[in-house]
Parts: C-alpha cells; sequence; structure tokens
C-alpha cells in the first residue's frame, strides 16, 4: 500500500517525439523538463449527500432523542457537507438496548454459515459501491482520492471477505474450544480511516456472532453512515449493526454501558487510558489500539531508492495521520548525508493541495484542532533546535493543510523524537551500529511499528526481535493485509485487530462468559 506519490520525471526519462534526448527539448544536461500537471479532480456527483443524517439503529435511520444535530464539513475547502445527530445518553442506552435484542433474537444464534452470507454481501456492495464510498471518504477525510480509492475502501472489502471466510469455521479456527460470541460490542473509531477503522471493528465482531454499536469521530461520520445504507441494502437482520454519532463523552457513554460485553476503540492513547479507567472493575472485554511513533531504520546496505520511497510512504501516506506512521527516521551516519539531500529532493516532488484531484499525494490535514496540534509540534522542533526542511509549494487559501516537513539534527529527548505529532512531519536521527538503532528506536513510550531497510535478511530477523513494536516491516512500510494481526505494545494499547487473532477479541473460547 503506497501513497504512489508522483516523480516528476528528468529528462533522461522522457520519450519526446522521434526521440528521447534532452538536447532535443532545448534542454542541458540535469535541467527538469518545465511541464506541470494539469488538474484531474474526481466528480463528486456519485455522492449523493442527505441533508441531515439520523442515527442507525434498529436498522432504520431515527432523529436522537437528544434532538440534538452538528455540522460535518469537508477539510479541504471548509464547507458545510450535512448535518448529523448528535446522540444523548439515552440514545446510546437504546442502541445498546437493541443490539441486545438482535444479539438475542436473532444474531448470536444464527449458523456461522448464514453469518457469512450477509458478510459476504456486504463485501461485494461496499466493492460494488467503491467510488462513492471513495469519493466520499475523501471529502469528509480530506485524505487524497488516490489512496481513499486504492487504499481505504479496497481494505476496508477485503476486511469483509477475509473475516466472512472464517464466520462458519470458527471450530477450525480455535480447535477443542467452544467458541461462542461475546453479545454487545460497543466500538469507537478515530478519523484518520474512518471507513476502514470500520472494517477492522465490524467485520470480525459480526463473523464470531456479535451485534454491534458503532460511534464514527465526530469529524469524519459519513461513510459510517453510507455503510449503514450497505447494512439495509444487505438485508442484515435490525438491531445487528447500530451506527450513533456524537461528541467524545457519547462515547464514554457508550463504552461505560453495563449491558456492553466488549469494548473496542482505536484513538488517542490519553482517550484509551480513560476509557480504561472508565471500565475498570466492569466484566468487559478490552482492546486498545492507540498511538504511536515508529522508527523506520535504514542501514547501509539498504536499496537506497526503494528506501527512500518506503521513508516518504511512512510518513507522508495520508499526511501522517496514521497511528504505525514512519515518524522517525534512523539512518545509518555513513549515508546519513547523501540520503537525506536525496529525501528532501523527493519531498520537493509531492503535490500538497486539493484532496479530490487524482494526482494529488498529501491532503488536507482533517481537522483544525488537529492542523494547530502540527503547528505547534513545527514550532516546538524549531525552539529545540532542530534544522527545519520544508519543500516550497504553495498550500490552498481555504482548508486546512500543512507543509512536508523535515527536521534534522534533532534531540533524542526532543518533543518531535518522543511525541506524537499525527501529520507530516519527519525527525530524521543517525547511528552508527545496530544496537544502537534498536536502543534508539525503543526508547519511546510507544510500541506500535517499525520498519527496517536493510539487504541482509540475518540482520532483519535479529531486529525484529529486538524492536518493541507489535509489526515490523523489512524493506517496506504501510502494508496492510486482513489476514495479519496488528496492535502495539506499552502506550500504543494491547490486543491484536486483524487475521485470526483479531477473532479471539470477539469470542469466549471456555463459555467463561455464558
Ligand atoms: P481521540 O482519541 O480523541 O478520538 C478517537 C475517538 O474517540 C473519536 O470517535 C472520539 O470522538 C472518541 N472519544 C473522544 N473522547 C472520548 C472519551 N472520553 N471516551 C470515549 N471516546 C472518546 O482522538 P482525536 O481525534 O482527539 O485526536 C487527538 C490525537 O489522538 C491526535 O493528535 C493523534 O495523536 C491521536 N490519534 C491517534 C489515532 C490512532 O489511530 N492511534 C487516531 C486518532 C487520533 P469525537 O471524534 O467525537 O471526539
Amino acid at each position: 500500500m503506497s501513497p504512489t506519490a508522483v516523480t516528476r520525471r528528468g529528462p533522461s526519462d522522457v520519450v519526446g517525439p522521434g526521440t528521447d534526448s534532452p538536447s532535443s527539448w532545448g534542454l542541458g544536461d540535469g535541467q527538469a523538463v518545465p511541464w506541470e500537471y494539469a488538474p484531474a479532480p474526481e466528480s463528486r456527483d456519485i455522492v449523493q449527500l442527505q441533508a441531515r443524517y439520523g442515527l442507525f439503529v434498529g436498522g432504520k435511520e431515527i432523529a436522537p432523542r437528544s434532538g440534538q444535530w452538528f455540522t460535518t464539513i469537508d477539510p479541504a475547502t471548509e464547507e458545510p457537507l450535512a448535518e448529523v445527530a448528535r446522540a444523548g445518553v439515552d440514545d446510546v442506552d437504546h442502541a445498546v438496548g437493541v443490539a441486545r435484542r438482535a444479539f438475542k433474537r436473532s444474531w448470536g444464534d444464527l449458523p456461522g454459515r448464514e453469518r457469512a452470507k450477509y458478510l459476504f454481501r456486504i463485501a461485494r456492495i461496499l466493492q460494488e459501491r467503491s467510488r462513492e464510498f471513495a469519493v466520499l471518504e475523501t471529502l469528509n477525510g480530506g485524505k487524497p482520492i488516490k489512496e481513499s480509492r486504492d487504499v481505504d475502501v479496497p481494505l476496508a472489502a477485503a476486511h469483509f471477505w477475509y473475516y466472512a471466510g472464517w464466520a462458519d469455521k470458527l471450530e477450525y479456527a480455535f480447535p477443542n474450544r467452544d467458541p461462542k460470541p461475546l453479545g454487545v460490542a460497543a466500538q469507537v473509531i478515530p478519523w484518520n480511516f474512518p471507513l476502514l477503522m470500520l472494517a477492522w471493528k465490524i467485520a470480525p465482531a459480526l463473523a464470531a456472532g456479535n451485534t454491534v454499536v458503532l460511534k464514527p469521530a465526530s469529524s469524519t461520520p459519513l461513510s459510517a453512515m453510507l455503510f449503514a445504507d450497505v447494512c439495509r441494502q444487505a438485508d442484515l437482520p435490525p438491531g445487528v449493526v447500530n451506527i450513533i454519532t456524537g461528541p467524545g463523552e457519547i462515547g464514554l457513554a457508550l463504552v461505560s454501558h453495563p449491558d456492553v460485553d466488549k469494548v473496542a476503540f482505536t484513538g488517542s492513547t490519553e482517550v484509551g487510558k480513560t476509557i480504561g479507567r472508565a471500565i475498570a472493575g466492569q466484566d468487559k472485554a478490552l482492546t486498545l489500539e492507540l498511538g504511536g511513533k515508529a522508527a523506520n531504520i535504514v542501514f547501509d546496505d539498504a536499496a537506497i531508492d526503494q528506501a527512500i520511497e518506503g521513508v516518504v510512504n511512512g510518513i507522508f501516506f495520508n499526511q501522517g495521520e496514521v497511528c504505525c506512521a514512519g515518524s522517525r527516521l534512523f539512518v545509518q551516519e555513513s549515508i546519513a548525508e547523501p540520503f537525506i539531500e536525496r529525501l528532501k529532493d523527493r519531498l520537493s516532488t509531492l503535490r500538497v493541495g486539493d484532496p479530490m484531484d487524482k494526482n494529488t499525494d498529501v491532503g488536507a490535514i482533517n481537522n483544525a484542532a488537529q492542523l494547530a496540534r502540527i503547528d505547534e509540534m513545527i514550532e516546538a522542533g524549531t525552539a529545540e533546535g532542530a534544522d527545519i526542511y520544508q519543500p516550497a509549494c504553495d498550500l490552498p487559501a481555504r482548508g486546512f493543510f500543512a507543509r512536508p516537513t523535515l527536521f534534522t539534527n534533532v534531540a533524542q529527548s526532543s518533543r518531535i523524537a518522543q511525541e506524537e505529532i499525527f501529520g507530516p512531519v519527519l525527525s530524521v536521527l543517525t547511528f552508527r551500529t545496530p544496537d544502537e538503532a534498536i536502543e534508539k528506536a525503543n526508547n519511546t513510550a510507544y510500541g506500535l511499528s517499525a520498519g527496517v531497510w536493510t539487504e541482509k535478511g540475518s540482520r532483519i530477523l535479529s531486529m525484529v526481535k529486538k524492536l518493541r513494536a507489535g509489526v515490523v516491516w523489512a524493506n517496506t512500510f504501510n502494508r496492510f493485509d486482513p489476514t495479519s494481526p496488528f496492535g502495539g505494545y506499552k502506550e500504543s494499547g494491547y490486543g491484536r485487530e486483524g487475521g485470526q487473532h483479531g477473532l479471539l477479541a470477539y469470542l469466549d473460547l471456555d463459555g467463561e462468559r455464558h
């Protein structure tokens, strides 16, 4: 899953009419071809927005009992897109009650092969409506259309395909055990991958026989509401999937509800801790997928071109708003200087701007608060003495945009090397030996992911063993697959999503809870 950022071709790559010689273009050696990309905007016509979206409870869209609504916007233009229900505590109670009844009356006892049919149906509909989902995800989230189109939506569908396959094979997944669903799952998700996080949560929960109440982030509720329409289209029994929108306090009321059996949260470490405290002492299963400060480690024998692309993908994919983003780059000292120069050159080719343009590499930051946080961290980096590099690029006059940023001369102790920024900001540090790389990479409160770039297989294996990170990519980065578990250590949370491990989080294997 590469952000496939566009590289402007040099003269020697250009095939001209009848010749490929730079001189025939009137250019000297090393001169860039003076062309620019024409705008290539994706049409938004495929998305039919409602003026208002209610709560999706019991298979129907209903007005919130709270009687309140809020506006959701396009972060690239700051224009309003629609009004969305602001659930109150009564709405939470109602949704959980509906999910409980659906669990008892239909879904919980439905044979796995029947549950699988619904999941397969959802996967197929997601694929059929993929363009609509991609456009909506970009409109409401700010991410480049080519990423929603090529990454978010296909991966979301892939999760439903994958878990559909497990629904009637749970006894084989966990032999000599007695796998049973937990009951009602409360799921709270963030704004960086709204549809994909929904799929990570809902697909395994349903495959295992649970019903769900999901709360999307306030800034990105629309793809979840479109997913509600997919549930209707798939004839999913009413109440199996319920979606409620509203602020963080509603998320807290949902996970704390006494009739919830399982809580799954993805978001900030701070809110993860709040949730952990809130449900401590309650008999609920809990998985937390929280923040990260991943190390991307480049050795001097790495394939440099690929490593440069991997580093760029690692931090600028989805504007760096990725929990597993490779936000700390460790380069072996012997190649640091030329590597950083090439990295800067590569940054200058990134196209920042309209997320709906198919050529855009870096879109809009999801919300104003997040942009303010990124700006604050950039200021902190400069104030702490690191050297800043930002390629020249014009940012759109409206909307929430941030320049791709690279810091060198970064101290291990500085905020930009320690805190999650969740934006397009890369901190570059150096190392001499593998042991030093390990020590520095592990010097963080987080432990979600890491990357290693080297030609030596034995070095990869030894690094993987010593890096304290849930996922380690070798000679690649930000690669996701529904069959592969994902999750962290330390302040990055606990529990795994994806793969067979992802099912485990939604199952009672020995009848302890029934
Ligand atoms: P949050 O953790 O606040 O939000 C994630 C989800 O939790 C949203 O649905 C949010 O609702 C909800 N929520 C907020 N407060 C509570 C609460 N007390 N109890 C239950 N649910 C709650 O992330 P932010 O959007 O505020 O981002 C802040 C920082 O978190 C970012 O700068 C980034 O560092 C990190 N982050 C990490 C993510 C990851 O994937 N690891 C994802 C998103 C953010 P609402 O949207 O309505 O506030």
